[in-house]
């Protein structure tokens, strides 16, 4: 093996993939069979987040980052004048294996540019996992990147050996995907996500009655979306989003800020960026749709069109719909309690089991957990409750946003800190 060849892809080819942010390995059980290699289970293997979410504990690389289509938003475009590389599929494999055992990796996502064909590039992605579970008896996590219209042939063979699937639809508007990726079809992405959807529900119905039934993607299928890219609101990116949910069944939605690397016109100009805190809002729009019991209509609509990028997402929803407030912290439904501001799903969760033993009080609710300083203006649990009604929401804001010291903008995790 040429090493120092080796070494120059890795760098060109794991570089390319840094973009790609829809890397989480949850929600796959793979267990170790046949004294194999890895286990994507259990303590086989950890998920490292970034603070925005992301996940890191995978060889995240590309196959190749030559590209027969011309995205405007995509570094690996080919109008791009880069370094270009390519692994052939063995070396992928032995990458994989000699990483995992050094410990350095629990597992594999392996995504592409397009060479040849949509088919042809599968093909190849295939054969990587592939090899991996049969040749190697690989037992650990693998994600693999769908090419957008690749054939519902490979589509199904894909998922035979990968954890997780994913197809980027990158633009969250035809529109925006019309002016941007002109190569591309709307369809392109809709056909693998519908069947790889397809295929899951068949195959999870088969094993019911069929023990043998071989596992089909059993993370399930995620995406992502470029933010900023092109103009759409909050709204506009959150309804897609909803969209691929609900007729998808997707495990998770990601999304990517754009970072832009192009004078092209099209896009914003190099220097601008999206800022992280705008993708942090959406996750925390996007936990709130899939957790709290949000219809995402009631986050973002035709009269608020953008998430407020100084409170969260679930403030802000409590802070236009004060008629709602206080509750009753010993008497509420969980329905309504989710959606309290500073109390999330764990506390909720004990906040209900404390409450059949004994009257909670404000006392009670701080050794839960809860973050008092939002929640005391709207809940009420014994003589110390606050009078607020005259209170203007933009007057009541600006208290919650100095009693926290401005922390909603600093702090950018986006599921643990804010509910
Ligand atoms: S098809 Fe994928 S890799 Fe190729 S230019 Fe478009 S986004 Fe980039």
């Amino acid at each position: 093996m040429d090493f120092d060849r080796i070494k120059e892809k890795l760098n060109i080819l794991a570089d390319a993939a840094k973009y790609d942010v829809s890397c989480s390995s949850s929600g796959s059980k793979r267990k170790n069979t046949n004294k194999g290699l890895g286990d994507s289970s259990g303590m086989g293997i950890c998920h490292s987040y970034t603070q925005d979410g992301r996940c890191v504990s995978l060889l995240k690389i590309l196959l190749t980052n030559h590209c027969i289509f011309d995205c405007a938003y995509c570094v690996t475009r080919k109008s791009n004048d880069i370094k270009r590389a390519a692994f052939k599929v063995q070396e992928v494999v032995d990458l994989t294996i000699s990483f995992y055992r050094r410990n350095y990796i629990e597992g594999l996502f392996l995504s592409s540019g397009i060479f040849k064909s949509p088919d042809h590039t599968m093909e190849r992605l295939i054969s990587v996992a592939k090899k991996l579970r049969l040749e190697e008896n690989f037992n650990g996590y693998i994600h693999l990147k769908s090419i957008p219209g690749a054939s519902d042939e490979l589509m199904r063979e894909a998922g035979l050996y990968a954890d997780r699937l994913s197809v980027n639809i990158e633009i969250p508007t035809k529109s925006g995907l019309k002016l941007l990726a002109p190569d591309k079809k709307h369809e392109d992405f809709m056909k693998p996500m519908k069947k790889v959807k397809d295929e899951i529900i068949q195959y999870k119905e088969e094993s019911r009655l069929i023990k043998s039934t071989p596992k089909y993607a059993p993370a399930g299928q995620s995406t992502q979306m470029i933010v900023g890219a092109t103009g759409e609101s909050d709204r506009d990116i959150m309804y897609s989003s909803a969209f691929f949910y609900k007729k998808y069944n997707m495990k998770r939605v990601y999304y990517s800020g754009y970072v832009p690397i192009s004078n092209d016109p099209r896009l914003p100009a190099i220097g601008s960026q999206v800022p992280m805190l705008r993708e942090n809002r959406l996750y925390q729009t996007d936990w709130l749709m899939r957790f709290y019991g949000f219809d995402i209509r009631e986050l973002l609509n035709d009269d608020f069109l953008h998430l407020d990028m100084e409170i969260d997402p679930k403030l802000s929803w409590a802070l236009r719909n004060r008629h709602l407030f206080p509750l009753d912290i010993n008497r509420v439904e969980k329905q309504l309690l989710l959606r309290v501001p500073g109390i999330g799903l764990k506390s909720v969760n004990k906040i209900i089991q404390s409450r059949k033993y004994r009257k909670l009080n404000w006392e009670h609710l701080q050794k839960i957990g809860i973050a008092t300083n939002k929640a005391k203006y709207f809940i009420t649990c014994d003589s110390r409750e606050k009078e607020l009604k005259d209170l203007s929401s933009e007057s009541l804001k600006q208290i919650i946003l100095k009693n926290s010291h401005s922390k909603y903008i600093k702090d950018l995790s986006p599921q643990l800190s804010l509910f």
